[in-house]
């Protein structure tokens, strides 16, 4: 197939520009795109059967390449990653697609463009294997010629960013921006340009300011102006063109000589939080490849949100190294220059990437560089040196969508010392909550926020779900004597493995459990009913386990109440679906219930009407029975 061998050629020479300049394969945009030529490849190659790794044509288009592009070959490694990475989660997918697929035509004939873009978006699966697989089933279908770039199509195109109304206002001159001038003026005098009111809120503009208006992700300024004597609260400032519009509680008329004050406690945060953010960008571009790139940012006066492309999750070792890196770039004292420059230039000088937090418009762009560290377009305020960010500590990392990572953090001692407290807090409420189980040796930790981590790690939830999660496992297990632990993390590993135990030995039932139970069956015909109404029969075993061995024996209907719900199962060897069953009992307890054909479980809020519902249960099968006979 010679147009198979090369569109695969092509695609692999075009992945090797795109993954060698830092795309990162996801759901949007260019990533898309790389995502979807790594998939073509791939179904290309089997289709031509050639058998190795997709890495391996690539690395053949790099090494043809290397002379005229040496900065290929730099990325090599991250490329060999990214296309591991890229190849098992297509065939993962490609795996669940075939069952979905046959699941479809079997139920419906027909299958229309839209599902076909669905099934390729969300299955990964595409439409020529559609086609072969509904061929397998004697159906054919019809695939548009198209189908690649309406796709493409769908996720390339960036969203119409909303329209942002703008507010009529008289032609003024441009509101003086003294933040910019001086980003640690606190306050200044000026004079009410224009008063009115906007969308019912009193507004002003002066003709300076030293109020920073939201933008870029950092917060507006609040604070007063103050009037003759007398104070008005700011509450929001923003920007419309060359204007600020301060949001007053109370109107001023235009012509007032003001004074103006910015609550300087909230902007210090937010300046450190801003700084902080380009820190935090520069390290992980150290420990983590040139590839990173801002997907966005958002500052709040406690911390902020530091979000970046790349293609895996983080790893523990990594967000140790940029928060440690981090604080080496504060304890360094780097002076953080801060000009305005033409475009042309500063895109000579730094390349683009400056243009991390968007492109600005005009021919003047406002450049933040941190010498060695970072160096982005951005019109916040920043900090004069970097040793004013003090402390960063990163809170938790995230994955927030495929291909972009999310770092939560904290700047400044005094707001990182107040979450160490909290995290203190809760270390102590765990251990004098585990220590009634375990005698546990370290009685103290240096690094309850390690600790916490490593500990929410094991139990899958995050730190400030963890109190409710311990004392769940705590309540769900017995332990007759005290075991001995050598820290808290020990003890919670300790017991998740007792927990699991636990629940695993709830899943065997002994036989001549079995036996007793069995006899309090009745017979109707040749199929026997057991209906166990009373959960201490199961001795605190796993309901679903129990009805399970019940019916294991064949011709047998099982139908057990565990105090919080009521269990049935069928032998596979009875033709009954206990499913709609189970809806009408739920509805009894105030829920409902589902399951499978044979296996179906109900609750709901109303356990004192188990009795009833498990008697009506017992009725219905009954005589669904008798009318099979
Ligand atoms: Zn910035």
């Amino acid at each position: 197939d010679m147009h198979a061998i090369y569109a695969l050629a092509d695609h692999t020479k075009c992945l090797t520009f795109m993954l060698g300049d830092g795309i990162i394969p996801s759901n949007v945009k260019a990533g898309y795109l790389a995502r979807l030529m790594i998939r073509r490849s791939l179904r290309f190659m089997d289709k031509l059967g050639i058998n190795g790794s997709l890495f391996t044509l690539i690395d053949m288009h790099m090494n043809n390449l290397a002379k005229d592009f040496p900065h290929l070959s730099k990325a090599r490694e991250r490329i060999q990653e990214i296309i591991e990475i890229e190849t098992t989660k297509y065939r993962e997918l490609l795996e669940r697609g075939k069952r979905v697929v046959q699941r479809f035509l079997t139920e419906k004939k027909h299958i229309d463009v839209e599902t076909l873009v669905d099934l390729y978006d969300t299955h990964g699966i595409h439409p020529d294997m559609v086609k072969q697989l509904a061929k397998d089933m004697g159906k054919d279908i019809k695939i548009p010629e198209s189908f690649d770039s309406l796709v493409a199509e769908r996720h390339s195109g960036e969203k119409e960013k909303e329209e942002k109304k703008t507010f009529a206002l008289p032609e003024l001159p441009s509101t003086r921006l003294l933040y910019y001038k001086d980003t640690y003026m606190k306050e200044c005098k000026a004079r009410v340009l224009w008063s009115g009111i906007k969308d019912g809120k009193n507004v002003v503009i002066l003709d300076k300011t030293v109020f920073y208006p939201e933008g870029g992700g950092q917060l507006a300024d609040t604070g007063i102006l103050k009037v003759s004597g007398k104070i008005v609260k700011v509450n929001h400032v923003e920007k419309q063109n060359n204007l600020v519009l301060h949001h007053v509680d109370k109107q001023i008329p235009e012509d007032t000589e003001v004074e103006c004050e910015i609550n300087w406690e909230r902007r210090y945060a937010l300046m450190r939080h801003h700084t902080g953010t380009h820190l935090i960008n520069g390290a992980c571009r150290i420990v983590l490849g040139d590839h990173i790139w801002q997907a966005g940012s958002q500052l709040d006066v406690n911390e902020a949100r530091f979000d970046f492309s790349h293609y895996k999750s983080l790893s523990e070792r990594d967000v140790e190294r940029i928060e440690s890196l981090a604080n080496d770039f504060i304890e360094k004292g780097v002076n953080v220059e801060k000009k305005v420059m033409d475009r042309s230039e500063a895109e000579k000088l730094y390349g683009f990437r400056l243009y991390q937090g968007g492109v600005p418009e005009g021919r003047n762009i406002r450049v933040i560089n941190i010498p060695d560290i970072d160096v982005e377009a951005c019109g916040g305020t920043h900090l004069n040196n970097t040793r004013e960010v003090e402390r960063i500590k990163i809170l938790k990392t995230e994955r927030i969508q495929d291909g972009v990572n999310r770092l939560v953090f904290a700047a400044g001692k005094e707001n990182v010392a107040r979450l160490e407290e909290k995290e203190q807090i809760i270390w102590n409420y765990l251990y004098k909550k585990v220590e009634k189980l375990f005698v546990i040796k370290e009685k103290k930790t240096d690094q309850p926020s390690r600790e916490l981590k490593e500990i929410a790690s094991l139990f899958s939830v995050p730190v400030n779900k963890l109190e409710q999660t311990i004392e769940k496992f705590l309540r769900e297990i017995s332990i007759k004597n005290k075991e001995s632990a050598d820290n808290l993390t020990d003890a919670c590993q300790k017991l998740f493995t007792m927990w699991k135990k636990t629940n695993k030995e709830k899943k065997k039932v002994p036989e001549n459990l079995l036996k007793t139970l069995k006899k309090e069956g009745q017979k109707i015909d040749s199929i026997t009913l057991i209906v166990i109404d009373q959960p201490d029969k199961i001795m605190s075993l796993d309901a679903v386990a129990v009805a399970g061995a019940l019916v294991k024996g064949g011709k047998t209907i099982a139908c057990i109440s565990d105090g919080q719900g009521i269990i049935m199962a069928s032998s596979d060897d009875i033709d009954i679906d206990l499913r709609p069953i189970a809806r009408e009992v739920g509805k009894m307890l105030g829920g409902g219930g589902g399951g499978k054909k044979n296996m179906v479980k109900c609750g709901g809020s109303r356990l004192d009407q188990l009795q009833n519902a498990i008697k009506r249960a017992e009725e219905i099968i009954i005589q669904y029975l008798k009318k099979m006979q």
